[in-house]
């Protein structure tokens, strides 16, 4: 994994100690919206950990290797070669991510990527093969990571961990709006099945599950502007800092 591309990220060095923020929660809480402002804002990098997950989703469909093969699945994470590029200065978005040299980020919201990576991300052998990844990515401080288990198991000792939640009322709505922005032609109910779905196996499953880690700030967004959210967030860095 090209760990220096993606220390790459920050846009200017932290001028104070650079620290580790976590950040976890379900899906469509708004991890990756308020985690790139955040980041930006820091100078960190910044990684979407569910983008992995995802990755690994697709090369498995490409594969024709089904989301019960678990031996089949932790093949493919061990062999993959993942890298990280960041985004190109001062534009937004989270970068691309290359498997084996394969520019593969226009997959990963697909629709059938959508359906398994929950699937996926359940085997303990493939979370294995990419917790060393991510945790050499947070080595220097400076970064913020989302996804479902940074606080809990990937990033224990990260200086800051926030919970982000709302309501599945609420996720539903803003990943329904997100995805008619994109031109996708989705109902709200199909969106809101899908996430339950996800949520369940996301914090059902025995390796890593969804949940807050004990030292974490839960910060429920419903009824909160991003802008509130971010500053919720900026307020609990600064306090870290300080
Ligand atoms: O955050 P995002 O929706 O992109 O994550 C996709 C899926 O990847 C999640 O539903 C979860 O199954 C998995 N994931 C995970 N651990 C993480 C991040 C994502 O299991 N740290």
């Amino acid at each position: 994994m090209g760990e220096a591309q993606a220390r790459g990220h920050r846009a200017t060095r932290p001028a104070r100690a650079a620290l580790v923020v976590a950040i976890d929660g379900p899906g469509a809480a708004g991890k990756t919206t308020v985690g790139t402002e955040v980041a930006r804002r820091l100078g960190y990098a910044f990684l979407d950990t569910g983008n992995l997950y995802r990755a690994l989703a697709w090369l498995a469909i490409r594969h024709g290797v089904p989301p019960t093969d678990e031996e089949g699945l932790a093949r493919l994470a061990r062999q993959a070669r993942m890298r990280l590029v960041p985004p190109a200065a001062g534009s937004p978005g989270p970068g691309t991510i290359l498997v084996d040299g394969e520019d593969v980020t226009p997959h990963l919201r697909r629709p059938e990527v959508e359906a398994i990576v929950s699937q996926v991300s359940r085997v303990p052998a493939v979370r294995a093969a990419l917790l060393d990844l991510q945790r050499r990515l947070a080595r220097e401080g400076g970064i913020v990571m989302a996804g479902r288990d940074i606080g809990t198991v990937v990033l224990p000792d990260a200086d800051l961990k926030v919970y982000l939640d709302a309501s599945p009322q609420e996720r539903a709505r803003r990943r329904y709006l997100e995805l008619q922005g994109q031109g996708r032609e989705v109902t709200l109910e199909q969106v809101a099945r899908e996430l339950a779905q996800r949520d369940q196996t996301d914090s059902q499953r025995e390796a890593a599950p969804l949940r807050p880690a004990e030292d974490a700030v839960i910060v429920h967004t419903d009824g909160l502007t991003l802008a509130q959210v971010v500053a919720r967030v900026m307020e609990l860095v600064q306090a870290r800092l300080a």
